[in-house]
């Protein structure tokens, strides 16, 4: 989005027109800016055979996915459904990983018949895979190197308590169990959250699977997972792409070169693909002034949009109606029965009844965490591609939301 004579613009389209045709709440999406962020990954790790995987979860409308399947990534998944998406969006079994967490060895044996890579990341499953297909079907192995990925704790996986991956210090069960089963394992996994700022991190996390690596003769790549840090306020540390791609390259030649064989290097990442890429249009019902603040009331909240309340995200919300107004301090919530605040004390160009908000960063884990809570209708979504604006989901109506319902007879 960038604001040009006074307008917010998404590829030269008027984002209050889109607002407009297709009314709020409506997240909108920018079909180049996922192409590029997919391109600057390509570009930064160029000397490697790299292979991203698009994290499904991050964001799952079967355009989205065929579109980063047309860029030539594959893609991870955490559900026997979102397999099911790719599946539908066109990608092959083979180009899907699949890593779910406690699910049941039913829902892997799923992931089995339909081809997927499996990524598993608990013993027990371990020996049961490894009881039914001994040597047949290769598997994934997703470890916890216990390294804790930025500060916060909802959002880092690697930490000591964290129900992710098999534990590093488990190595000598874990290879018990590979050995009397002789499972195949064709790759190692790590990922450590969401919030990983430099190379260094990386290099650490790198340097525990290079040692581990070296036990595991029938490896085909190497997963990094994710930890691709975003900006999400103005001055933000994101992370530098291209300095993880020299030093991490760098790492891998070498281990590759003791390892005897030139491997793939993996990332998963989600919201570095997704997250800048989409915004949540919301429209203001009403201004609330307060003996503490002015509240700014929109037609959407922590049912949308559910960030900000489950992970103190910081989003940026810009009046896209009044690019030019003075900035005043305010405090944006959602029409929820519950406290649901997009922002407190945010500086704001002026803000009037009836304007159109851009909450910012929506592109990840927006959409795709939200509910119908309050009975309310999940907003539609449209992806901007190629010049044009296309809605990709209808806003929800009454229909949907009784859909599933059974009404029995009560007297
Ligand atoms: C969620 C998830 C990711 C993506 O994380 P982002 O922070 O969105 O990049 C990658 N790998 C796995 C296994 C995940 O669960």
């Amino acid at each position: 989005m960038e604001l040009k004579n006074n307008s917010y613009l998404i590829q030269g389209l008027d984002v209050l027109k889109i607002a407009k045709e297709f009314g709020t709440p409506v997240y909108v999406y920018d079909a180049e800016k996922i192409t590029q962020q997919l391109q600057t990954l390509k570009n930064a790790f160029s000397n490697q055979r790299v292979k991203i995987k698009f994290a499904a979860k991050a964001l799952t409308n079967i355009n989205i996915l065929k579109l980063i399947r047309e860029q030539g990534a594959g893609v991870d998944v955490v559900s026997i459904q979102e397999a099911h998406l790719a599946i539908k969006a066109g990608f092959k079994p083979e180009e899907i990983l699949f890593t779910p967490n406690c699910v049941s060895f039913d829902e892997i044996l799923e992931g089995v018949e339909l081809g997927l890579i499996i990524n598993i990341d608990n013993i027990s499953i371990l020996e049961q895979f490894g009881h039914r297909f001994r040597h047949k079907v290769p598997c994934c192995i997703r470890l916890n190197p216990h390294i804790m990925a930025g500060g916060n704790h909802k959002i880092s996986t690697g930490h000591v308590d964290s129900k992710f991956g098999i534990s590093i210090y488990q190595l000598p069960h874990l290879m018990r169990v590979i050995k009397t089963n002789d499972i195949k394992v064709i790759g190692l996994h790590m990922h450590t959250g969401s919030d990983i700022l430099d190379a260094e991190i990386f290099l650490k996390m790198a340097e525990i699977l290079y040692g581990i690596a070296m036990e595991f003769p029938e490896l085909e790549f190497i997963d990094f997972g994710s930890g691709f840090k975003v900006g999400y306020k103005e001055n933000d540390i994101v992370t530098n792409v291209y300095d993880l791609g020299l030093k991490l390259g760098k790492s891998f030649e070498n281990f590759c070169e003791s390892y005897g064989r030139k491997l793939e290097m993996w990332f998963e990442p989600g919201k570095y693909v997704v997250s800048d890429a989409g915004i949540l249009l919301v429209r203001v019902n009403v201004i609330k002034t307060t003996p503490a603040t002015v509240f700014v009331g929109v037609n959407s909240g922590m049912n949308h949009l559910l960030r900000p309340m489950m992970y103190d995200a910081y989003h940026n919300i810009i009046n896209v109606s009044n690019p030019k107004g003075i900035q005043r301090v305010y405090s944006v919530v959602g029409y929820i029965c519950e406290t649901d605040t997009f922002g407190w004390d945010r500086k704001i160009h002026e803000v009037r009844e009836g304007d159109i908000l851009a909450i910012r960063n929506a592109g990840a884990y927006g959409f795709s965490m939200s509910s119908n809570y309050n009975s309310r209708f999940r907003p539609a979504e449209v992806l901007v591609y190629k010049g044009k604006a296309h809605l990709i989901r209808e806003r929800e109506t009454m229909e949907d939301l009784l859909a599933r319902q059974v009404e029995i007879e009560l007297n």
